[in-house]
């Protein structure tokens, strides 16, 4: 959109019947910094204080401190720029987003706040705008085009992309394909021993394929954010999430030992226990007498969201080899094959019976467990991926012996949001780096383009 707005003539390439990706299913939260609404909202902000969050929170040694610096100074201007230029409808709600919280706050929300259609916001603006430029034939959009190379010169660098084996030339290339949320081959290359996947289908990771033929370096591939408690019912499409929270629950791995207080456990603290776990396989663990009609035990998320109780979605998961239950906590040790679990059990229940958790300091919460217990089977999900590609403030691939490639620019989820702000996640990253890289990217694309 930036380079139609700068005057390039713009082919975009969409493998899918439609545009936007993630986005159609993304909540609509953005953050930044020294946006018109945080600054209406009387919050003092600078690009410096964005950093030193990064730095707090993520780990300074885990980013690429230019392009940290690079995003807290433009993604401000990014999200005014949505609004004013590309005509999305935002509100003026300015918080903390939830996750880990920032120091001040700097996430913000398009007109359908935070949850789930939110995303939608921006691409039904984007996709509008874009409109016009093809109307005036200076962008033209092939939906159903896959791309599935770049053309590379014999220094690897790029001359264009192809598509139904046909090559394309360009003077500049932007890729923009997203992370690779739904690319189970890469994240258990890369992740997780288990994982299931809240991204829609388009989330491949081919842009990741096409930085390594291009000779980019990478970082922090190693990382990536999770949430808990997913019950994979549908294989890798992540469709019932268990409530890991519930009310008495406890958690407990492979070897049947727990592995935090569990009620204290902030959203990142919940993500590491997931990610750490051995197999990144997790038992939430209660028992008959906490099962309480109106606290519900599963959700359904995405396209599995017709009604179900507790009990019955027990039933049906027992079923399925997802839930065990037993009589007591030895019987579900020995049909775990979990010897561990007995003591780890009688400890709790000796602790809840002293007022005081021994092992993590758990307060909150503490309940005898009494009755039929249950084993729920849990894996993690996840909504975006964390590592990508080199790149350097200009948005442009970087090799491991610093070189740059020549003539291609990333933008969005790719670029990697570990590579920005560490290992952490904080509210509206997402659509942050899709804003304003897609900004830096078109603006150095359209400049190399002119040379
Ligand atoms: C359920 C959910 C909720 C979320 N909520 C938030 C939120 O509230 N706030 C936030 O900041 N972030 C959120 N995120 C993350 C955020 O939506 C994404 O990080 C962001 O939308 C990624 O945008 P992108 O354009 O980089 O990649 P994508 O959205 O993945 O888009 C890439 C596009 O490229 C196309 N493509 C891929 N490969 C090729 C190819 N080889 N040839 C042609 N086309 C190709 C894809 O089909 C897709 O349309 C959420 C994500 C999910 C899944």
């Amino acid at each position: 959109m930036r380079a139609a707005e700068l005057g390039a003539n713009v082919l975009t390439l969409e493998q899918h019947h439609r545009v936007g990706g993630s986005a159609n299913t993304a909540g609509g939260s953005i953050s930044g910094t020294g946006f018109r609404a945080q600054i209406a909202a009387g919050i003092e902000d600078s690009p410096e204080k964005f950093y030193e969050d990064f730095v707090a929170m993520g780990g300074e040694e885990n980013m690429n401190t230019e392009i940290a610096m690079v995003h807290a100074q433009r993604s401000g201007e990014a999200i005014d720029w949505l609004e004013d230029y590309v005509g999305v409808e935002m509100s003026d709600q300015v918080d903390t987003g939830g996750y880990l919280t920032m120091n001040t706050n700097r996430v913000t929300y398009s007109a359908s706040g935070a949850s789930s259609g939110g995303g939608l916001y921006f691409v039904n603006a984007l996709m509008d705008k874009l409109q016009g430029f093809i109307d005036q034939g200076t962008a033209q959009l092939a939906l159903e085009a896959m791309v599935t190379d770049l053309v590379l010169d014999e220094n690897k660098d790029v001359l264009g992309v192809v598509v139904d084996g046909l090559e394309i030339k360009a003077p500049s290339v932007i890729i923009a394909t997203g992370g690779y949320g739904y690319s189970e081959k890469w994240l258990k290359e890369f992740n997780f021993t288990n994982i299931t996947s809240n991204d829609p289908p388009t989330a491949i990771g081919s842009g990741y394929d096409f930085a390594r033929a291009a000779g980019a370096a990478f970082d922090n591939m190693n990382y990536s954010s999770c949430y808990g408690g997913s019950v994979p019912v549908s294989g890798f499409q992540a469709s019932l999430r268990a409530n890991i929270n519930y009310p008495g629950a406890v958690w407990v791995d492979q070897a049947g030992l727990r592995m935090f207080s569990e009620p204290d456990a902030t959203s990142m603290d919940k993500r590491t226990v997931w990610r750490t776990a051995k197999d990144n396989i997790v038992y939430v663990v209660v028992a008959e007498n906490m099962i309480k009609d109106d606290a519900p035990l599963f959700t359904g998320m995405m396209s599995n969201s017709a009604p179900f109780t507790t009990q019955e979605k027990l039933v049906e998961l027992e079923d399925q080899g997802y839930v065990f239950k037993a009589g007591s906590i030895q019987a579900l040790a020995e049909m775990l094959k979990m010897p561990e679990l007995v003591q780890t059990m009688e400890t709790y229940n000796k602790d809840v019976a002293a007022g005081k958790d021994s092992v993590f300091g758990r307060e909150k919460d503490l309940a005898a467990f009494e009755g039929p217990v249950y084993a729920v089977y849990t894996v993690p999900y996840l909504m975006m991926t964390a590592g990508g590609p080199r790149i350097n403030g200009e948005a442009a691939l970087v090799r491991e012996d610093g070189s740059v490639v020549q003539n291609v620019y990333i933008a969005g989820e790719i670029i990697g949001s570990a590579n920005i702000a560490g290992h952490n996640t904080i509210g509206g990253i997402g659509h942050g780096l899709c804003a304003t890289w897609g900004r830096i990217a078109a603006e150095n694309a359209v400049k190399n383009a002119g040379k």
